[in-house]
């Protein structure tokens, strides 16, 4: 579910900035922003309550879109557009929270754009068609006005493809219904996009080759929803503790684990506090090359 954040919350963050000013904090515009900019993360600002949505782009400027989350409601409206209106999409399942923000998608009522939606689920289009069909959505802004524009690929496990030099590969994880991680790779960096995924013992063994697919990734964004305690209550709900998800990263030398997928009951306070309790759990397990990371909305990576 999407999270905006609530009064009790904004009113937080507001009394916490408060009880830690002192009288030298206000006596000028610059000591105010030194200040501002002392307060911790989750005071001054916010992590952001969209479903998943990710914007890659590829050293020639190509776009792609990972998931159909609300956060592509907001790439509509403000995000920087690509020129020749040609959007590249991949899926990682269709649960609703990665396919949400789709029918709010604006460019994709204007005949000029292009968009190819990538997924290996076979009913990818009949699937979005009665996401946006009556009663669920209006009659004048159904399936029918966008299916011009849209062009549907489907994707095999494993098998790789290559787009505007990236090459792109995706991977069948466990999760209700499966989910399918990708792997962006464009002159020899690696970004890992894989959500809502329950990691399984298998999925460490390495002497399974398909495992092969994380293995060195310099970017790993990764389901780790939970805590420990609530992941050992929630078996089989399809989502990572915060923990297997560093024990995986370090399994494959991965460098950089971002934290994703972030539980709609935790607010930013308890989210820092997640990323803060990862860091010592790091160090306990020594694994002392992974950095870690919580993803945030807006927040940019370059490779
Ligand atoms: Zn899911
Ligand atoms: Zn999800």
């Amino acid at each position: 579910m999407p999270t905006p954040l609530k009064n009790d919350q904004v009113q937080a963050k507001i009394a916490a900035a408060i009880s830690r000013l002192s009288p030298k904090d206000l006596e000028s515009s610059e000591s105010k922003m030194r200040f501002l900019s002392s307060l911790p993360d989750w005071i001054y600002g916010t992590i952001g309550g969209n479903t998943p949505c990710i914007e890659l782009r590829s050293r020639s400027g190509k776009l792609f879109l990972l998931d159909c989350g609300t956060g592509l409601r907001e790439f509509s409206v403000s995000g920087r557009q690509p020129e020749d209106k040609h959007y590249t999409i991949f899926l990682s399942h269709f649960h609703w929270d990665h396919i949400q923000g789709f029918p709010f998608f604006g460019q994709s009522f204007s005949p000029d754009s292009k968009i190819d939606i990538y997924t290996p689920f076979q009913n990818a289009e009949d699937y979005l068609e009665r996401q946006s069909s009556l009663p669920f959505f209006p009659m004048n802004a159904c399936f029918e006005s966008v299916k011009n524009q849209l062009s549907f690929h489907l994707m095999e496990e494993d098998v790789p493809i290559e787009i505007a030099g990236v090459k792109i590969k995706c991977h069948r994880m466990f999760h209700p219904g499966d989910s399918y991680s990708y792997s962006f790779e464009e002159d020899g960096k690696r970004f890992i996009y894989s959500t809502d995924v329950e990691l399984q013992a298998s999925d460490f063994d390495k002497s399974r080759e398909r495992n092969a697919f994380f293995k060195d990734a310099d970017v790993l964004v990764f389901d780790s929803q939970y805590t420990a305690p609530e992941a050992a209550k929630k078996i089989n709900w399809g989502h990572n503790s915060f923990r297997s998800a560093i024990d995986f990263a370090s399994n494959w030398n991965i460098r950089n684990l971002y934290f994703f997928h972030h539980e709609p009951n935790y607010d930013d306070k308890k989210l820092e506090a997640i990323l803060d309790a990862g860091n010592n759990y790091k160090k306990y397990k020594s694994c002392g090359s992974l950095n870690l990371y919580i993803s945030r909305e807006g927040q940019e990576i370059q490779l």
